[in-house]
């Protein structure tokens, strides 16, 4: 591929602030030079006129899931998660190979055409994941022309086991069809894993695996253990959900006799390879706690919002020194893949609680954290800036569109009113995989037909699971709703550390 010279852009430099017109070369997938307009002699280049068009680094999804994305629609309103998680089986079940690449290539498309450019994708099978399976969604990303990595999310205890309680505050006839849902063992998860890792073949700077034990209390100690310890083995990255829901930290407590963070500590689970998906339920030790290990937490607020979690800690949480980075979560729980919705959601809902508009995060703050934070999760070099040897991972915004116009102040009108609208073209790796509004790499008239059909299919198949779903839906949420209106105070004032 010969090297690209864009013409004209604004681009919006590493410090936010600039935003100058520039010439940016672009070679072999990197950025090569950004210099005032016609500083850069083009030689060979192929000259990209981009006049009225604003450059800026594409966005990095701390936190998704693939299959979410044929379940859009299907989680009821007014759904906490306990009750999501419920309905998993119903959702995600009977689904093909060619489902599940399916979803995979939605969930990546939804993404590139609302700018972005990188994800983190925690992707679940029954009962064990599989090679086939991690294949299936790493070809989709790939396909799509993504950078991504993909985690097989596991547990080996059922809902019913791992809620402290829940099983036996069903009534008997239910109880006995809570014990015949069956978690794989984590003895199978870990063999199959182990043989994904050691035949990953594909490119890592692109594609790289990773684990997904999904929530502390659905993995056995074993399990957390067996999976960071592999992570070490395979220098591969892991991430959980931690602390997403207040059941979630109420049962904690009940199940570990201290938080669910001072436990991952205890079990040495938490450290740099970990990411947090959520953390919403910790309080100020488990922040410094998660601060000491180099753990980041990935911030999903639109998913928080959708089941009702609550609202992260963000400033505390950045206070302490943690690496902040924003997710979208799946399709079915935030009912999208808006990258520019999550980021400015995360401004605006760290100001709710706090009243010192010094502490709320600000514009610069949000979109380093769905850049550059969520790369550190990710692990990919050089991504989530726009800077000479840097990825060329680049979004093109039209500043022609109603949403700058008239165009004061560029990251500001970005952070805060970017929906994606805007977006007219996408560059991943140097190539463009959207470009004048067309996705380059998929037919998405087709991939509409399939979604349709595939869909009509399994909510056929899944129908008799669904329904028996709905017997426990009820149950389920007013176990969860006792727990979630316990007294349970969180101390979330760190020590001073100046
Ligand atoms: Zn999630």
């Amino acid at each position: 591929m010969s090297a690209l010279l864009i013409h004209g852009a604004r681009v919006l430099r590493s410090d936010l602030k600039t935003c100058d017109p520039a010439d940016v070369l672009v070679d072999a997938g990197y950025i090569r030079a950004i210099e005032p307009p016609g500083r850069i002699t083009s030689g060979n280049a192929e000259i990209i006129e981009a006049a009225d068009r604003l450059l800026v680094p594409g966005l990095v999804n701390g936190h998704t899931h693939a299959h979410g994305s044929l379940g859009k629609g299907a989680v009821a309103d007014r759904v906490p998660l306990e009750v999501f998680l419920s309905a998993s089986g119903a959702i995600n079940g009977s689904r093909t190979l060619d489902d599940k690449k399916l979803s995979a290539t939605l969930t990546a498309v939804e993404l590139v055409r609302k700018g972005c450019t990188a994800a983190y994708d925690l992707f679940v099978e029954y009962p064990v994941p599989s090679r086939e399976g991690l294949d299936a969604v790493a070809e989709a990303y790939g396909a799509v022309g993504m950078r991504a990595v993909i985690a097989p999310m596991m547990a080996d205890r059922t809902l019913y086991e791992a809620l402290p309680g829940l099983a036996k505050s069903l009534p008997d006839r239910l109880q006995e069809q809570a014990r015949q849902i069956k978690a794989a063992p984590h003895e199978a998860s870990v063999a199959a894993v182990r043989e994904i890792l050691a035949n990953w073949r594909y490119d890592r700077d692109t594609l790289r695996p990773a684990l997904g034990p999904t929530i502390p209390l659905h993995c056995s100690d074993e399990f957390l253990v067996a999976c960071a310890r592999l992570a070490d083995e395979y220098d591969v990255s892991l991430q959980t959900h931690l602390a997403e829901s207040k059941a979630q930290a109420v049962l904690g407590y009940k199940r570990y006799g201290r938080s669910l963070v001072a436990h991952l500590q205890a079990l040495d689970v938490l450290g740099p390879r970990l990411s947090a998906a959520h953390g919403i339920w910790l309080d100020g030790d488990d922040i410094l706690r998660l601060a000491a290990a180099g753990t980041g937490v990935v911030h999903n607020p639109m998913s928080n919002l959708r089941l009702g979690s609550g609202i992260a800690p963000v400033r505390a949480l950045m206070d302490a020194g943690v690496n902040l980075a924003i997710g979208t979560d799946a399709s079915n729980t935030s009912d999208g893949q808006n990258m520019f919705e999550a980021l400015r959601l995360a401004a605006y809902l760290s100001r709710v609680g706090d009243a010192d508009p010094a502490r709320w995060l600000s514009a610069e703050e949000a979109f380093r954290a769905a850049t550059e934070g969520s790369a550190g999760v990710l692990g990919f070099d050089r991504v989530g800036r726009l800077e000479p040897a840097y990825r060329a991972d680049i979004v093109f915004l039209d500043l022609g569109h109603i949403n700058y116009v008239p165009l004061r102040n560029p990251l500001r009108q970005m952070v805060f009113g970017e929906n994606g609208a805007a977006i007219d073209s996408v560059m991943i790796d140097g190539r463009f995989v959207l470009r004048d509004r067309r996705m380059l790499t998929v037919d998405e008239v087709h991939l509409r037909q399939q979604a349709e059909e595939a869909v009509a299919r399994l909510d056929m198949e899944n129908a008799n699971a669904a329904r028996a779903a709905d017997k426990f839906r009820d149950l389920v949420g007013h176990f969860c709703l006792a727990h979630a209106r316990a007294p349970f105070h969180i101390h979330r004032r760190l020590p001073d550390v100046s």
